[in-house]
C-alpha cells in the first residue's frame, strides 16, 4: 500500500496540461486562464468625478462663491474654459474638466440660480484619477482559476475573449448488477447508483465536462462494452467492481484494453482500493464502490487531478485548520478522512463513520483529516480539515 502523498505524486505524473482554446468573456468564469491577459488601457482612462457635485479650479473653502457656466455628465465630458470663480456642474462618472483639481459634493454647497456658495468644510476632492484602477500593460498572470470579479476586471480592461485550458472531459462509468439510474425501478436485490451524480455534480463544478455512461453489469463483455463508450474522455473514471471478490472486473478488464496501472491500494479510510493508471490517451482512476469513499477519493485525488490538467499547480486540496470540539481516538496506519461538521471554527467529527451512509455524508461539510498513526486528540487541539 503507498500513502495519499505517493499515490497523488503517480497522478500528478499522468495528469498532464491539456491543450488550450479562446472563450468568449461571457463564458470564461471558473475557467483557468493559459496566457497572460494585458490590460490595452488605463481605467479610468480620464481623472473622474466620484460624486455628483461641482467642479472648480482650486481648493475651497466654507463661504466660497462660483458661478456654473457648464456641465459634464458620464459619457458627455465638458471641453470649455474653467475660470478661478466658475464651477462645472459634474455628475459621478464624467470626466473632471481640464484644469479642475476639485469636486465640491452637491450636499457641500447651497445654490441660488447659477451661483454656488460653499456651505460646509469640504469633504476632500471627490476625483478618481487617471490609471488610479490599473494601467496599460497590468496583466492577469496565467495559470490563474478566473473568479466571477476577474470577469469584471478583464471586462473593464476591454479583453472580450481570454485564452483558457481545455476543460477535461470525463467519462463516468458506474458498475455493478445491482445498481439502476435514480428514477428506474429497482428489483428487490437493487439499490440506485448516487455517488455517480455526486460525482458528476463535483467534478463539473471543478471545470470538467463529464459524461455519465451506461452502468456496467459485472461481466467482463459488458465492462468492453462501456469503456468503448469512454473513448475521447481524458479522464475515464469507473466507480465500484475495485475490490478483489469474485466480481470486481475493473482492473482485470481495464488491464486486457490496455491500461497501464501505476497504483492499486492506499493507505487511507476510506477508500483503500484505489487505482490509477493510464489507458490509451487518458489518465484512469478507479474508485471504490462505496459512496462514501468515492466522493471523498474524488475530493482528495480527483480535484487535483483536474487542477492539473488545466494548468494549476499539481498539489495536494490545501487543508484548513479548526479547532477539535469533541476528542476522537488514536488513528491506525491509514489516513482517515471523517465526515464532521465545521461551525465557527469548531470541528466535530461524527460518531458514524461507515463508509456507505450517505445521510451522514450529506450532514457533513467537512473532513477531518487524520494523519497515519495520530496518537488520541483532546477537545481543543487544532486539526486540520478540507471542507466540502
Ligand atoms: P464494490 O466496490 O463494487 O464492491 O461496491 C462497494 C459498495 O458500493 C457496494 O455496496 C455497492 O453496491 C456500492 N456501490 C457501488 N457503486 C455504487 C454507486 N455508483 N452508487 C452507490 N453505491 C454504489
Ligand atoms: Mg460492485
Amino acid at each position: 500500500m503507498i500513502t495519499v502523498d505517493q499515490a497523488l505524486s503517480h497522478l500528478f505524473a499522468l495528469a498532464t496540461p491539456l491543450g488550450v482554446e479562446r472563450v468568449a468573456l461571457a463564458h470564461a468564469a471558473g475557467r483557468v486562464l493559459a496566457q497572460d491577459a494585458v490590460a490595452t488601457r488605463d481605467q479610468p482612462p480620464f481623472s473622474a468625478s466620484a460624486m455628483d457635485g461641482y467642479a472648480v479650479a482650486g481648493p475651497v473653502e466654507t463661504g466660497d462663491r462660483f458661478k456654473v457656466t457648464g456641465e459634464a455628465a458620464a459619457g458627455k465630458a465638458y471641453s470649455g474654459p474653467v475660470g478661478p470663480k466658475d464651477a462645472v456642474r459634474i455628475f459621478t462618472g464624467a470626466p473632471v474638466p481640464a484644469g479642475c483639481g476639485t469636486v465640491v459634493i452637491q450636499e457641500d454647497v447651497v445654490r441660488n440660480g447659477d451661483t454656488i456658495t460653499v456651505s460646509n468644510d469640504p469633504h476632500g476632492h471627490s476625483i478618481r484619477p487617471a490609471g488610479g484602477d490599473f494601467k496599460t500593460g497590468q496583466s492577469l498572470s496565467s495559470p490563474r482559476k478566473l473568479s466571477i470579479n476577474d470577469i469584471v476586471l478583464l471586462a473593464a480592461m476591454n479583453i472580450p475573449s481570454v485564452s483558457v485550458f481545455r476543460r477535461p472531459e470525463v467519462a463516468l462509468i458506474s458498475t455493478g448488477n445491482e445498481l439502476v439510474m435514480p428514477g428506474e425501478d429497482p428489483g428487490p436485490d437493487q439499490i440506485i447508483a448516487s455517488n455517480t451524480f455526486g460525482l458528476k455534480a463535483l467534478l463539473e463544478a471543478n471545470g470538467a465536462f463529464v459524461r455519465v455512461l451506461p452502468i456496467a453489469k459485472d461481466t467482463v463483455q459488458s465492462l468492453e462494452q462501456v469503456f468503448a463508450l469512454a473513448r475521447g474522455a481524458d479522464l475515464v473514471v469507473t466507480i465500484g467492481g475495485a475490490s478483489v471478490g469474485d466480481h470486481d472486473l475493473v482492473a482485470k478488464v481495464a488491464q486486457q484494453l490496455g491500461l497501464l496501472q501505476s497504483f492499486y491500494k492506499i493507505a487511507m479510510r476510506p477508500g483503500k482500493p484505489l487505482m490509477a493508471g493510464r489507458m490509451g490517451d487518458a489518465v484512469m482512476v478507479g474508485l471504490p464502490g462505496n459512496p462514501v469513499s468515492a466522493m471523498v477519493c474524488g475530493q482528495v485525488f480527483l480535484l487535483p487531478v483536474l487542477r492539473a490538467m488545466q494548468g494549476l499547480a499539481a498539489q495536494r486540496q490545501m487543508p484548513m485548520t479548526a479547532t477539535l470540539a469533541k476528542p476522537v481516538a488514536q488513528n491506525g496506519p491509514r489516513e482517515h478522512y471523517m465526515r464532521a461538521i465545521v461551525e465557527n471554527g469548531a470541528l466535530t467529527a461524527f460518531d458514524k463513520q461507515d463508509s456507505a451512509l450517505v445521510t451522514v455524508l450529506a450532514d457533513a461539510n467537512a473532513l477531518l483529516i487524520r494523519p497515519i498513526d495520530d496518537p488520541a486528540q483532546p477537545v481543543g487541539t487544532q486539526i486540520q480539515y478540507l471542507p466540502i
